[in-house]
């Protein structure tokens, strides 16, 4: 249920409704607007008498969530969600809730020190606001190369700092959140992790912004109530990730689902990413897929991008070299400019 004050409740009217969703071992989740407040109230609520709340002072009318995902929803929230990511020089960029569209690239894994200052700088001079690379690999065989983990995580550090690029990188358990945590800007979850609901808990009792990546056979309701999880703890930092879903088509490496992009963004208030390099698994599909997702409304990209992706010792066929990102970069800022937005 939502409960929309009325516009000029007074925080003490505010608070008193926060203590009686408390008294009925509810959590209440408000937002505070510049109009007015709203209150997303999550738990069991079969024992409430619902039209109590509408007596209380302040309070303009209840409203039902029918959906199953309830903060996530946009019942509860109309207008689009900003994710304010830092980086560092005092950078800060936000992801969804404006018409800039963001940029998230770098490689697959972080392989050297070099490698990472190399893809730094290539893709913060073609315009990407973030530094994607990972410490910690999810990767199919226990043999294939696993990440560098902490001094992964260091490198990047060091990126960070000389290209004032934020951080994206993945955690992959519950025990990892607070070291990854205290490197990255953003952590992502993986398409693999995304049920893991130990790991949704601990990346939501942490509030730092958080990339979900929809799961290879999810639903798109699925993946609105993972970031449901990460969103009742209070972090409200989410951005949903479209990275291809697993179909019998044979050709791509995944299905880019677009059509993930305009209903996430009807269903949810939360920013919808894109990663067309996951989505396809070939880097000649990048391109096109990355302007199929501009133009279908994305707020941000991921991609994958390597000084010399022929020797990348994870995802080297789908990633871009720093010549082929710009090319993208360029293409796609005419796409947004079509869509009155800007990259
Ligand atoms: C990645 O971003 O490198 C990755 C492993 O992605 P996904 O979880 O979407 O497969
Ligand atoms: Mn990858």
């Amino acid at each position: 249920m939502v409960i929309i004050m009325k516009s000029g409740a007074s925080v003490k009217e505010i608070s008193s409704v926060v203590n009686r969703i408390e008294e009925f071992g509810m959590k209440a989740h408000p937002i505070y607007g510049e109009e007015r407040t709203v209150i997303g109230v999550v738990g069991d609520e079969r024992p409430v008498d619902k039209s109590l709340f509408d007596t209380l002072a302040g309070v303009e009318n209840t409203l039902p969530i029918l959906k199953p995902y309830k903060l996530a929803s946009r019942e509860f929230r109309k207008q689009d969600s900003a994710v304010h990511i830092f980086g560092t020089n005092g950078n800060s960029v936000n992801v969804g809730g404006s018409p800039n569209i963001i940029l998230m690239a770098g490689p697959c894994a972080v392989e050297s020190r070099e490698q990472i200052l190399e893809s730094a700088h290539a893709v913060k001079e073609a315009g990407a606001k973030a530094l994607r690379g990972g410490a910690f690999k999810p990767r199919t065989s226990p043999y294939s190369f696993q990440g560098h983990g902490e001094q992964g995580l260091e490198w990047m550090a060091e990126a960070r700092e000389k290209y004032g690029l934020a951080i994206v990188t993945e955690v992959m358990s519950p025990d990892q959140v607070p070291l990854v945590a205290r490197y990255a800007d953003v952590m992502q979850i993986g398409a693999r992790n995304m049920q893991n609901f130990a790991l949704l808990n601990a990346v939501g009792e942490s509030m730092k912004p958080v990339l979900l990546k929809r799961g290879m056979s999810a639903t798109m309701e699925e993946l609105l109530m993972a970031a449901e999880y990460i969103l009742s703890h209070g972090n409200y930092n989410v951005m949903l990730c479209e990275r291809g879903i697993r179909t019998f088509e044979k050709y791509t490496r995944n299905t880019l689902d677009i059509n993930a992009v305009p209903v996430l963004k009807h269903l949810s208030h939360l920013p919808v990413v894109v990663d067309p390099s996951h989505a396809t698994g070939k880097s000649e599909y990048v391109l096109a897929t990355s302007r199929a997702a501009v133009a279908a409304g994305a707020d941000g990209l991921i991609i994958e991008v390597h000084p010399d992706p022929s020797r990348a010792m994870s995802d080297g066929a789908q990633t871009l070299t720093p010549e082929q990102f710009a090319e993208t970069v360029r293409q796609c800022r005419r796409i947004a400019e079509a869509m009155d937005r800007t990259i």
